[in-house]
């Protein structure tokens, strides 16, 4: 088999995936802030990361898969005044913060599952590792990268570049940067405006508040992840993933954070970074307004589609783009995924039905199997992978109508690996439609023609002929719908 690619965001290129310890990978992706429902955006970076969870699991690894969950720190804006969106949620609805969690975390693992992502190995959360947030800020502060003014403790970012460098991952220049990061309030205390805050002090009212050596205060929100990949993946570990609107500033703080401790040396092996799912060719993001709950397409109620789309649809539409290609959601394209996808279960579920022969023809199965994992192994490219599912469904229809033949082994060989793609490596399962038997392929086929003679009719402005035609098809059950597109049906 070909080795794995994996597209490094750090180099810029797609590398061969070498884990740190033979058979092991360690993964750690950025997990949901929980003071709200998670948006389909924030979908579509977990399930990214499910597929190549999923296939470094079937390669054979032992997978450990940490996705935090973040609870506190997390502020609104990089404003000098910016709450804390669990506390400014807690206060809007009289609520404590933790209740916010509670809440938003089970409603997480909730849609999460919908989707059939798989849960990560550790889930730990941010409130629950102070303790290891505050031991870093101590190694940070004795190795001369942080700097504490009136309980407040900050990054270095200046002395860390000229020690290091400082903004490798995102390619930017310290002279270039703006203060952008999303810093804790209190912004001139710091030395200089880029400097990020690893732990603020709280001010009186503020409810989230741990002891610390320098004060009763709160960790900066690109702490808790450093700490608790180091915890539960070592000093250094093989991938460190997340949405690619976190690159900066959130991981190159992460970056600056370890390599302060680990005297510059290099703490993540890959940095994947999956892209983001617009709306209207923005990005999707609750704060504008411009989202959409994934309750909201499944129940079909929302003022953007016409009809609902299952959540097996709507997972299998994001895995018909690249995890680093951006994806805009539309109703067209949930329609085309859909159709895709019944197309595709139809096939899975007509397999029992076919009968072998003594030899295949017009299909070379060895040949597929090695192209679907081919496409795995550039870089987990989930849309060829369906590409190629596609070209095993074309032929299994041609099976299905006895155009071409399959031998037992080769058919046994081509079922076990198309469930196998379908199911254990894209997620997916088959929906119930009306399963298509070799009957029903008939009665399709069968209207179709009549549907022909019909078009013929109203071609000729024969619509006596065509007009028959579409009641007496009414009146069997058959719905005829005339659009741009042409005409389509409907059996009740
Ligand atoms: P947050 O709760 O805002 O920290 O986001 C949780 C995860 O969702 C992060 O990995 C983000 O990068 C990701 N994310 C946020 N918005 C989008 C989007 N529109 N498309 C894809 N991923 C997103
Ligand atoms: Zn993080």
């Amino acid at each position: 088999m070909q080795n794995l690619k994996v597209y490094n965001s750090l180099s810029g290129k797609k590398e061969v995936f070498k884990s740190i310890e033979k058979k092991f990978v360690g993964i750690y992706v950025c997990g949901p802030t929980v003071y709200n429902k998670v948006h389909l955006g924030n979908c579509r970076t977990f399930i990214s990361f499910d597929l190549i969870y999923r296939y470094f699991k079937h390669l054979g690894y032992k997978v450990r898969y940490v996705r935090n969950i973040t609870d506190v720190g997390h502020l609104e804006d990089d404003s000098e005044n910016a709450e804390d969106r669990i506390i400014k949620k807690a206060r809007t609805e009289k609520i404590e913060p933790m209740e916010v969690v509670q809440l938003y975390t089970v409603d997480f693992h909730k849609t999460l599952s919908l989707f059939n992502i798989l849960p990560p190995s550790i889930e730990p959360s941010a409130t629950g590792h102070i303790i290891e947030q505050i031991e870093i800020v101590k190694s940070i502060i004795k190795k001369g990268y942080a700097y504490e003014i009136n309980g407040s403790v900050y990054f270095d970012v200046s002395k860390f570049d000229n020690s290091y460098k400082y903004g490798k991952l995102s390619k930017r220049n310290i002279e270039d940067l703006i203060s952008n990061t999303r810093n804790l309030d209190g912004q001139s205390d710091k030395k200089n405006p880029h400097d990020f805050a690893l732990w603020k002090k709280a001010e009186p009212q503020h409810i989230m508040r741990w002891k610390s050596p320098w004060s009763d205060g709160f960790p900066g929100w690109h702490l808790e992840c450093t700490a608790m990949s180091r915890k539960y993946l070592g000093e250094k570990f093989d991938i460190h993933g997340g949405g690619l609107d976190l690159k900066f500033p959130h991981h190159e703080c992460e970056i600056a954070q370890s390599e302060a401790i680990n005297d510059g040396k290099e703490c993540v092996r890959y940095w994947m970074h999956s892209n983001m799912l617009t709306l209207n060719g923005k990005k999707m993001s609750k704060s504008t307004g411009n989202s959409i709950l994934p309750e909201e397409i499944f129940n079909g109620k929302n003022s953007l589609f016409k009809k609902e789309f299952s959540p097996e649809v709507v997972r299998f539409f994001m895995l018909q783009a690249h995890y680093r290609s951006i994806l805009d959601i539309s109703e067209d394209a949930l329609l085309a995924s859909e159709k895709g996808y019944k197309k595709l279960c139809d096939a899975i579920s007509q397999l029992s039905e076919i009968e072998t022969n003594k030899e295949t023809t017009g299909f070379d199965v060895t040949k597929w199997i090695s192209n679907c994992y081919g496409a795995l192994n550039d870089d987990f490219n989930s849309p060829i992978l369906i590409a190629k599912i596609f070209d095993a469904v074309k032929y299994i229809n041609s099976l299905n109508t006895g155009i071409e033949s399959i031998n037992k082994n080769d058919f046994k060989l081509l079922e076990e690996k198309i469930k196998f793609f379908f199911h254990e490596i894209l997620g997916l399962n088959l929906i119930k439609s009306k399963s298509k038997t070799k009957e029903n392929n008939y009665i399709e086929e069968l209207i179709n023609l009549i549907i022909d003679i019909r078009n013929k009719a109203r071609f000729d402005n024969d619509f006596e002929t065509s007009d028959k035609i579409r009641d007496s098809l009414l009146k069997l059950g058959v719905k005829l719908k005339d659009s741009k597109k042409g005409t389509e049906f409907k059996i009740d």
